[in-house]
């Protein structure tokens, strides 16, 4: 148990500097109200003694009284009558109070009369006194008890004077001590936290995000204390960890392989770091101004458009500003959950066009319009997204460049650079799973003519056709090549034995049964199709392909519009 489990020091910890210090102040203020009180007390002993001054008038009258009935004796009797009235007005003065004289000058001065009772006793006698024995003997008396109360006085004088030495001591010691406190206090409280917070904003400026990377816990320190040094603490703490976790998150997105992969963890950090349950994410393609989901969570999210063909119709599309329907209800008339939800939708802006929107959904209850929580968490979101848009266009931009090198923009078919990168991995798959691959290589049939009397326009937009034709007829995982001019290259993957050749028969026909609509007309073409299996024929891809485009030559040689299976007896060569 440390001292901090001491609930009295967490509290004096906690609290604010402002009654850390009020509380240093209240503590000086006592102290000096006490020295206050002390000396007033001292003052009052001081004034007591004061009070007693009259012991040393008491003691001059004696000796004098004493001093003169020495003289008596040998006086005259002139002088002896002075003397007795002296010794009378001595007498008369140590009982009323008043001034004695000596000579011209005032030596004694009695303020006040006599309090002491025993004092007043011997004075009393004094003054009665007959004979000048009794006399000696009460100035004897007052004498006496001079010198007692003068040693009384002395001793307690001496005691005050060594009172306040001490005393002195004290005060010295309790400065001494109040310098310590505060020297430490402000090394612990507020020196040492200020320089942890310092060395952190100079390492990270001084390293930027390669510092986070390398140790992504550095904003993890503790300060105990809740005041302002200690909110300040957290403020710093929060912004690196932030800032960390951003910059982690950024590195992260710029190495991922594909921009789905940055959708995917853009989804990550809506869900797991800011608990944001349900939202889309739309990609926006420019050239075609239509937008398409790309994530939704849950996967099961209803959104009443899966593909936007008019992106325009997206508000935060068009004005390229985020649209909170907390602040202004109902203001985007494609919402679907008007009554049952909120949406936040924040444009992906870069370079002043809209790459994507996230549409973020929330309940509509009445917190969720006052919630400080929310609104931080939509403008965390929106700073995750403010990271991920460059990263966005930047993979989009080069996977568009990819698929312009791999695909044939007539007809956005995969090339034959395409074929030469994917063909190994295909094959490697149809071994492993020992399946078979269908090779078809399709050729339109007198295409040339087509060109001669319509024109390229119109040859290219049955090319572009058939090409859409095929595609959509085979299966997604099926592989269609624009191969040469007017050639494709259709590989069927993980198909039966056998299977191939029908597949061929149904392009074929599907092929001659479709109208092409030209400016000039209706027009109507056939395709020719050679068959070959991989590896029912073949060891090899490129001898298979080699095989079936032998079976489509056989095809043209047997009148066009057919399909032809390859056959050992067409290919005698050993070369292919
Ligand atoms: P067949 O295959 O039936 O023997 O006759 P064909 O006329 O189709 O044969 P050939 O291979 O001699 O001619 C192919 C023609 O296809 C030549 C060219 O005019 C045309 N062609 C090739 N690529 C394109 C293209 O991208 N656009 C257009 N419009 N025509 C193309
Ligand atoms: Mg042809
Ligand atoms: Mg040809």
């Amino acid at each position: 148990m440390g001292y901090r489990s001491c609930k009295l020091i967490r509290f004096l910890l906690n609290l604010s500097l402002f009654w850390k210090v009020g509380f240093v102040i209240a503590i000086c203020v006592a102290i000096n109200t006490l020295i206050a009180f002390y000396f007033h007390a001292q003052l009052h002993k001081l004034k007591d003694h004061l009070e007693r001054a009259p012991i040393y008038a008491y003691k001059s009258l004696a000796q004098e009284g004493l001093y003169l009935l020495e003289r008596l004796e040998e006086a005259s009797a002139e002088e002896k009558e002075r003397i007795r009235n002296a010794i009378r007005k001595l007498a008369y003065i140590g009982l009323q109070g008043g001034i004695y004289e000596k000579g011209n000058q005032k030596i004694i001065q009695i303020v006040s009369s006599v309090k002491d009772p025993y004092l007043k006793d011997v004075l009393t006698r004094l003054v009665k006194a007959n004979s000048y024995q009794e006399m000696q003997k009460e100035f004897q008396k007052i004498l006496d008890w001079s010198l007692k109360e003068e040693e009384k006085l002395q001793k307690e004088l001496g005691a005050l004077s060594e009172n306040a030495s001490s005393f002195y001591l004290l005060i010295f010691g309790i400065l001494i001590l109040c310098l310590i406190w505060g020297g430490l206090a402000f090394f612990f409280m507020v020196k040492r936290p200020l320089d942890i917070i310092t060395k952190k904003i100079d390492n990270l400026f001084i390293e930027g995000e390669h510092y986070c990377l390398e140790d992504p816990q550095y904003c993890e320190w503790k300060h105990e204390a809740e005041d302002e040094i200690g909110k300040l603490s957290e403020a710093v703490k929060n912004l690196l960890r932030n800032y960390t976790e951003l910059a982690i998150f950024k590195h992260t997105i710029e190495e991922d392989q594909t921009v789905k992969d940055v959708y995917e963890r853009l989804a990550q950090v809506f869900k797991e770091k800011l608990g944001i349950e349900a939202f889309a994410l739309y990609e926006v393609s420019n050239s075609q101004n239509t937008m398409t989901v790309v994530h939704l969570s849950p996967p099961d999210l209803e959104v009443n458009h899966e593909k936007l063909f008019n992106a325009n119709f997206c508000r935060a599309k068009r004005t390229g500003h985020v649209i909170n329907s907390i602040i202004q209800p109902r203001i985007c008339s494609l919402f679907l959950w008007k009554d049952e939800a909120e949406h936040y939708c924040v444009p992906f802006m870069s370079g002043g066009q809209c790459i994507g929107v996230a549409q973020i959904i929330l309940p509509k209850t009445p917190e969720n319009r006052r919630s400080k929580r929310i609104k931080e968490k939509l403008r965390i979101a929106e700073r995750y997204i403010r990271e991920a848009v460059p990263v966005i266009e930047a993979k989009r931009y080069a996977e568009s460049l990819k698929d312009q090198t791999l695909k044939d923009p007539l007809t956005g078919l995969y090339n034959r650079r395409f074929l030469e990168e994917a063909i190994d991995n295909l094959i490697a798959g149809i071994l492993r799973r020992k399946t078979v691959l269908g090779v078809l290589m399709a050729d339109l049939d007198y295409f040339k003519s087509i060109n001669d009397r319509y024109g390229h326009d119109i040859g290219d937009k049955i090319l572009k056709e058939t090409a859409k034709l095929l595609k959509k007829h085979v299966r997604a995982s099926d592989l269609v090549v624009r191969f040469g001019g007017e050639e494709f290259l259709i590989l069927l993957v993980d198909v039966k034995e056998g299977d191939s050749l029908k597949i061929a028969e149904k392009l074929r026909s599907i092929v001659e049964a479709q109208e092409f609509e030209t400016p000039k007309g209706v027009i109507k073409r056939t395709i020719s199709i050679g068959v070959s299996e991989f590896p029912v024929d073949a060891k090899g891809i490129w001898e298979a392909i080699k095989y079936a485009d032998v079976a489509l030559y056989k095809a043209k040689e047997g009148g066009r519009n057919k399909v032809v299976r390859f056959t050992r007896d067409m290919w005698s060569s050993k070369e292919y």
